[in-house]
């Protein structure tokens, strides 16, 4: 009657020092009763951290051992094991991405922001913003041209400790998977009754009908204070008339960076210290017509406020959990009843 569903997935990647390929293997667990999957790999325990002892603010601009600092990019971080053009790593201009040692999803790449160790993340220029966002839906189409099923991508930042990010140097992480998040099958369900129920795109009526809380707009995106917010200082943004990454052209790119570094100097100027970011996107494959049949939806942008950075301090949530209600797991619940049983 009730049913413990758990189910596996392998990444292969070429890990440091050797860059030998390894496995690495994502485990997936349903909630017997509201179906929500959490997903587990026990290998994130091991992740280095920029601020693991007494350090404060000034002391995290030390870049020393980060891996991705130029100087270490190449010793320290893994290489794909395919990827676009056969490259190891992507380069597009100053922007370069590789894969996550320990990936929670099917697909899941890191991409180096700036070459600068610590900048405040209104810092981060329209250019450094445009050369990521490119790349990473350069990449995440190329993945769905040979998807025979639907991936679900994202592209994501946490920035600083208190936002979980493990790694001071500003960073995306650019995700798809065959499973979505909980909260993208949410959203993505409620957007398609409501346009079964009303006729209508929800997130089109939205900007129509939400401009008390609108902050700014211009052809292809608008950015709005969201009604309900599910964390503090919560900004909602809509990708006009894109329902997927499948649909975006030079121009949105433009469009959104531009908006983008508005926002988040804005969330600086009113002291924000730290934040997560999710852009949300309609599932993704290589049949065309399949990817025509999310008009009901459009890519969304999630932006919350996090604490302050604070001494040895790193958040247990990043944005899977604060943004797409995906709980990542690092201990087995097995292992946990092992380790409280001989402990009782
Ligand atoms: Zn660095």
């Amino acid at each position: 009657m009730i049913n413990f569903n758990v189910y596996f997935k392998y990444i292969k990647l070429k890990s440091p020092p050797k860059f030998r390929i390894e496995k690495h293997r994502i485990e997936y667990r349903e909630d017997p009763l509201t179906k929500d999957i959490c997903r587990l790999n026990i290998e994130r325990t091991k992740r280095p951290h920029s601020f693991d002892s007494e350090e404060v603010e000034e002391e995290i601009e030390s870049n020393e051992d980060c891996p991705f600092c130029r100087e270490n990019i190449m010793e320290k971080t893994p290489r794909f094991e395919r990827v676009m053009s056969n490259k190891e790593h992507v380069h597009y201009n100053d922007f370069v991405m590789l894969p996550n040692l320990y990936p929670f999803a099917q697909i899941h790449a890191m991409g180096i922001l700036t070459k600068k160790h610590f900048v405040s993340y209104d810092k981060i220029t329209e250019n450094e913003w445009e050369n990521a966002i490119y790349t990473a839906i350069m990449f995440l189409k190329a993945q769905a041209k040979y998807a025979a099923n639907y991936l679900y991508p994202s592209i994501n930042f946490n920035y600083l400790m208190p936002a979980g990010a493990s790694l001071v140097h500003p960073h995306i992480q650019i995700i798809a998977d065959e499973t979505p998040p909980n909260y993208t099958k949410k959203i993505l369900e409620a957007a398609k009754k409501f346009h079964e129920k009303n006729d209508v795109n929800y997130f089109r009526e939205l900007v129509l009908q939400d401009k008390q809380r609108e902050i700014y707009q211009d052809n292809n995106i608008w950015f709005k204070a969201k009604f309900a917010p599910s964390a503090d200082k919560e900004i909602l943004g809509v990708m006009l008339n894109k329902s997927s990454f499948c649909e975006i052209e030079d121009t949105d790119i433009l469009s959104f960076t531009q908006g983008l570094v508005k926002i988040l100097s804005a969330y600086k100027k009113i002291g924000v210290k730290s934040l997560n970011m999710s852009i949300i996107s309609a599932p993704m494959c290589s049949d065309e017509e399949k990817n025509k049949e999310f008009g009901f939806f459009n890519i969304i942008i999630r932006i919350v406020a996090r604490p302050k950075l604070t001494e040895e301090y790193t958040a247990d949530c990043g944005f899977m959990e604060v943004l797409q209600q995906t709980p990542i797991i690092t201990t087995l619940p097995e292992d946990l009843t092992q380790m409280m049983r001989d402990n009782l």
